[in-house]
C-alpha cells in the first residue's frame, strides 16, 4: 500500500472522520486486519482560523507548505489536506513538494460529472463560498455553482467556526441548513455540495430534499483508492 500524509486539525472534528473513513475503507477493500498506512500532522486550528480571519493567506501558505514538506520528508508518498478552505493556497503547497496532493475540489468534480450534475449549490466557509479558488475548479469541469444569499452564507460560516469546528451540533443549526437546502432545491439546483468537511454533522446525505455531495466522504474514498492504486494495478 502507498503511504498517505494527512494535514489535519482543520478541524480535528473532521480529521477524526477522515481517519475513521480511510481506515474503514481499507479494511473493507482488503479484509482481515488491514488498516491504512498514514502519517498525520494535526495542526492547532486556533492560529489558522485567526490568520484566515486576518486574510494572512501568505503566512498560511507557508505554514501549509512547511507541514507538507515535513510529511514528505517523513516518507509520505502523497498528501491530502483535510479541509476545503485550506485548498485556497493549494498551488503554493503543491509547489513545495514533489509528491501528489489529492485536491478535494477535483475529487468532488469527478463525482458530480460522473453523475451528470450540471447545476449545484455550494455551502462552506465564507472563503469557499465567496472566492474563486474552489468554485473555479468545479466550473472548469462544467458544473455551474450557486451559493446561498449573503445572510444565509454568513450564518453558515458562523455555524462552521462557532459550532461545528468545536464539535458542537445543535438542532437549530440543523434546521437552518435544512431551510437552506430546501431553498436550493426551489432554485432548481440538482444537488448540494457540502463544501466544508464538518457540514455532514448537520446534513444527512442520504435523507434529503436534494442529492448531497459530502466532500469528506468523497475525499476519504479517493484516499483509499490512491493508497490501494499500486495493488489494484498489480492485480490486473
Ligand atoms: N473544515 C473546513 C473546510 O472544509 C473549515 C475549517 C477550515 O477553515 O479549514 O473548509
Amino acid at each position: 500500500m502507498r503511504k498517505l500524509g494527512l494535514i489535519g486539525g482543520m478541524s480535528w472534528v473532521s480529521t477524526a472522520m477522515y481517519y475513521e473513513q480511510i481506515n474503514k475503507g481499507i479494511a473493507r477493500r482488503k479484509g482481515g486486519l488491514a488498516s491504512a498506512p498514514v502519517l498525520l500532522e494535526s495542526l492547532d486550528f486556533a492560529p489558522i482560523a485567526a490568520l484566515q480571519a486576518e486574510g494572512a493567506w501568505d503566512r498560511l501558505a507557508i505554514l501549509m507548505a512547511e507541514t507538507a514538506k515535513r510529511l514528505e520528508g517523513a516518507g509520505a508518498e502523497g498528501l491530502l489536506l483535510c479541509s476545503n478552505t485550506m485548498h485556497k493556497p493549494y498551488d503554493e503547497i503543491a509547489a513545495a513538494v514533489s509528491i501528489p496532493i489529492l485536491h478535494i475540489g477535483d475529487v468532488t468534480a469527478d463525482k458530480l460529472v460522473a453523475d451528470g450534475v450540471k447545476r449545484a449549490g455550494l455551502i462552506g466557509t465564507r472563503f469557499t463560498m465567496n472566492e474563486a479558488f474552489y468554485r473555479d475548479r468545479l466550473e472548469a469541469r462544467g458544473v455551474a455553482v450557486a451559493t446561498p444569499d449573503p445572510a444565509t452564507a454568513q450564518e453558515i460560516d458562523r455555524i462552521i467556526y462557532e459550532e461545528l469546528t468545536r464539535g458542537q451540533v445543535s438542532r437549530q443549526s440543523e434546521r437552518r441548513l435544512k431551510t437552506c437546502l430546501t431553498e436550493m432545491g426551489k432554485a432548481r439546483q440538482q444537488a448540494v455540495i457540502l463544501g466544508c468537511t464538518e457540514l455532514v454533522l448537520l446534513v444527512d446525505p442520504v435523507a434529503n430534499v436534494l442529492p448531497v455531495y459530502d466532500t469528506t466522504a468523497l475525499h476519504a474514498k479517493a484516499a483509499v483508492d490512491w493508497i490501494l492504486a499500486d495493488e489494484a494495478q498489480a492485480a490486473v
